[in-house]
């Protein structure tokens, strides 16, 4: 462990440990990108050969996103981020179902980001039923209770990749196989998980994926669909014929060629230099704190860069503030919802009683993270927990 004095005036910036809720931009992006702002202007729809740059950035980025998922470049749809995709992909399939008699039904997980889950809400205001599969104390949803869920009626699964907020990877080959021999859509939020492990939409049978470009050290507001050739989705914006008429509107060029860099530059080393950050940083906080539990999976069906803990007796949002004090940027289990005082809906879902949900912190780690900060990191969260324990009326004494 370092001392505080060797933390040269370098490290005394800010320690990032919130990507998963976004991540930096790589300098290499930026470079990627620029061009297309000031000097490749044109809009790649137009027919003059100036929009010739922009119309082959768009595809270069087609491509080498089709290619890290073994898709097809016309399988990828651009959209504005996760969110978009997510509903373009539930409600698209959704409205699509319509034409066909007596297709309602969706099952999805309790542990979805929100931007499936106040989909699928608001899908069963316009007449869809939905099926919420719980999961079990690590995060993983139960494939036998998935099948016996799916009725005559239901036309499409929707579980996520990678759990945004305790990094449980599901078995989403074998949800894809059961979908594919029921005749059921497969969708796969896989924003977290994508450049992360690996995904082969074919030996996965994956029907339709959301990736987003800001969790990859790629912009912010641009995103990707997944859709198997073949399969029949409405389109949400209607307007030009841009993206095969399935998401119309002038593409975000820059954002576009920025996500396809984001994704060149991802590569294995990265995920192995995580892992062992993430193994250095769940080692140091149970070996030197208390009354710890680390919240979902070990091992490779966890997240390479997800780390969350419960302190027991402490606030997450008191361990956040004072985190926030000393540099650190981490975020609670109730990250999406930070200004009510529920924990958060994944937490719960794994069965952490009330007061333990409340106090969890997620530290989500990136390729640009060191070891040194990992290690201020153990130090800081070490004092800051001693500290909120000795305050706390919830600490038993001899925990003091
Ligand atoms: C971030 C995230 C989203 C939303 O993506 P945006 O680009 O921010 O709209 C959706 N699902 C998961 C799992 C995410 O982590």
């Amino acid at each position: 462990m370092i001392s505080e004095d060797a933390r040269t005036e370098e490290m005394k910036k800010t320690i990032y440990l919130d990507n998963g809720a976004t991540t930096k931009v790589d300098p290499k992006v930026v470079e990627e990108m620029l061009p297309y702002f000031t000097e490749f202007y044109g809009n790649p729809s137009s027919i003059y050969s100036f929009s010739e740059k922009p119309e082959e950035a768009v595809g270069k980025a087609r491509t080498i996103i089709a290619k890290r998922i073994n898709a097809d470049p016309k399988e990828i749809i651009f959209t504005s981020g996760g969110s978009e995709t997510d509903n373009l992909a539930l409600r698209g399939a959704a409205y699509a179902a319509k034409k066909h008699k007596n297709k309602s039904h969706i099952i999805t997980s309790n542990i979805e980001h929100p931007a499936i889950l106040n989909t699928c809400k608001a899908l069963e205001n316009q007449g869809f039923r939905v099926t919420y599969l719980d999961v079990d104390n690590k995060g993983f949803i139960d494939i036998k209770k998935l099948e016996s869920a799916i009725t005559e009626n239901t036309f499409l699964v929707s579980i996520m990749h990678a759990n945004n907020e305790i990094g449980t990877i599901q078995d989403i080959q074998a949800i894809g196989e059961l979908c594919k021999s029921k005749g059921i859509l497969f969708h796969t939020d896989a924003a977290q998980s994508f450049t992360k492990t690996d995904i082969d939409v074919k030996k996965m049978d994956i029907d339709l994926m959301s990736l987003a470009s800001h969790k990859i050290h790629g912009p912010k507001g641009v995103g990707a669909l997944y859709l198997k050739k073949g399969v029949d989705i409405i389109n949400l914006i209607t307007g030009g014929h841009q993206e095969r008429d399935i998401r119309a509107g002038t593409e975000n060029v820059p954002g576009i060629a920025g996500f396809g860099k984001a994704v060149e530059l991802a590569t294995p080393a990265h995920i192995d230099k995580m892992k062992i950050l993430r193994a250095k940083l769940i080692k140091g906080i149970e070996d030197n704190i208390s009354n710890t539990k680390l919240n979902g999976p070990k091992g490779d069906s966890r997240l390479c860069n997800n780390v969350n803990f419960a302190f027991r007796y402490v606030e997450g949002e008191g361990i956040l503030l004072h985190l926030d004090e000393k540099g650190i940027c981490v975020s609670t289990g109730s990250a999406c919802s930070s200004k009510s005082l529920k924990p958060s809906h994944v937490l719960i879902a794994i069965s952490l009683p009330a007061d333990v949900a409340h106090g969890c912190i997620r530290f989500t780690l990136s390729r640009f993270t060191t070891e040194e900060e990992i290690e201020h990191t153990i130090k800081c969260v070490r004092e800051v927990i001693e500290e909120l324990r000795k305050m706390s009326p919830l600490t038993p004494k001899e925990d003091i």
